[in-house]
């Protein structure tokens, strides 16, 4: 989703842009990597690649998300200060500060407490490839920054309801529900905790808008700079999709961190704001949601990592 989302951004910036599939490359391995970057030799990268999930994938599959991350964002960082990459920008995520920072969180309360449990495998993973940025800009003065999202959504977003995250399982399910005319739809954990939503499309202008004008140490936080329960995002997604029903919470299921909001005032003092309501945003996605189901995807099969 975030890499598609760059690509469609990239379209309108007159550059070439270099992309390998993962029939073309795999990310795990170093001296593929390695050979691929040196060949392309790329001017700027961006590390949107990852193994990503919601919050069962994430609690369920520790192994993977460690690993995974890990390998994938050492190999691409490595091969890009041996090629001379010219700037690399790293994506890492909301989750890599503690479970109960202080909100809206600052970039400085990275490291300061315990993480949240059901996420913790992913943010130590991107926690390090922030450390390896500021690493290989300190030891050989490699111009790489990192960018932390906020919980995105969008176009191209993971749709199956085991591993996706709650926007898009939300959008799946109501969905389903009016087609079906079911009268209640399920939700997960109780409905209380409070995320911040970020449009892709908006991730990808802010990105670029980083690329340009950004070139320093510290991480950089990119969201809205505001926050809604899963309660109200439900009740804006059965309004963008027209779902009359009622919800029902499975509090077997867990709640995650309770808030995780972003203070984005860094990126605003950058020059740039997130310029997509989320009521646009989710009836963008929608629509794209529509015409892909209309044209027979399977929407619910995805897997799990984007190159
Ligand atoms: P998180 O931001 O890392 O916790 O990841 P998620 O996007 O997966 O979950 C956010 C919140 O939405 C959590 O409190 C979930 O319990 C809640 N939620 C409610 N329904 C769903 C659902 O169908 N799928 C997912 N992934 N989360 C849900």
């Amino acid at each position: 989703m975030a890499g598609s989302a760059i690509l469609r951004r990239l379209a309108g910036e007159g550059c070439e842009v270099l992309t390998a599939d993962r029939a073309t490359l795999d990310l795990r391995r170093q001296e593929e990597v390695e050979r691929w970057v040196a060949q392309q030799r790329p001017d700027l990268v961006f590390v949107a690649a990852a193994t990503v999930g919601g919050i069962l994938a994430n609690a369920t599959r520790p192994a993977e998300f460690l690993y995974d991350n890990l390998v994938i964002e050492t190999n691409i960082i490595h091969a890009a200060y041996r090629t001379g990459v010219g700037k690399l920008v790293f994506l890492g995520s909301s989750c890599i500060y503690p479970r109960l920072a202080e909100q809206p969180m600052r970039e400085d309360a990275l490291l300061t407490g315990p993480l949240e449990p059901t996420n913790e495998w992913y943010a130590v993973a991107k926690i390090a490839g922030i450390k390896l940025c500021q690493a290989y800009r300190r030891q050989y003065g490699c111009d790489f920054i990192a960018a932390m999202p906020t919980n995105l959504y969008g176009i191209g977003d993971n749709f199956d309801l085991q591993g996706g995250h709650v926007a898009a399982a939300l959008l799946a399910k109501i969905h389903r529900a009016k087609a079906e005319g079911l009268d209640s739809v399920e939700i997960w954990g109780t409905g209380t905790p409070k995320r911040e939503f970020l449009f892709a499309d908006d991730l990808a202008d802010g990105l670029v808008h980083l690329a340009k004008h950004y070139s320093d140490e510290p991480h950089v936080n990119i969201g809205t700079g505001s926050e809604v329960s899963i309660r109200e995002l439900a009740d804006l997604v059965a309004d963008v999709v027209g779902y009359p029903g009622r919800f029902q919470y499975d509090t077997s299921k867990p709640d995650g961190t309770p808030r995780k909001l972003l203070d984005v005032s860094r990126m605003t003092a950058l020059g740039w704001t997130a310029p997509t309501s989320l009521r646009d945003g989710f009836a963008a996605t929608y629509c794209w949601y529509l015409e892909r189901l209309a044209g027979g995807a399977d929407l619910r099969g995805q897997p799990a990592r984007t190159a």
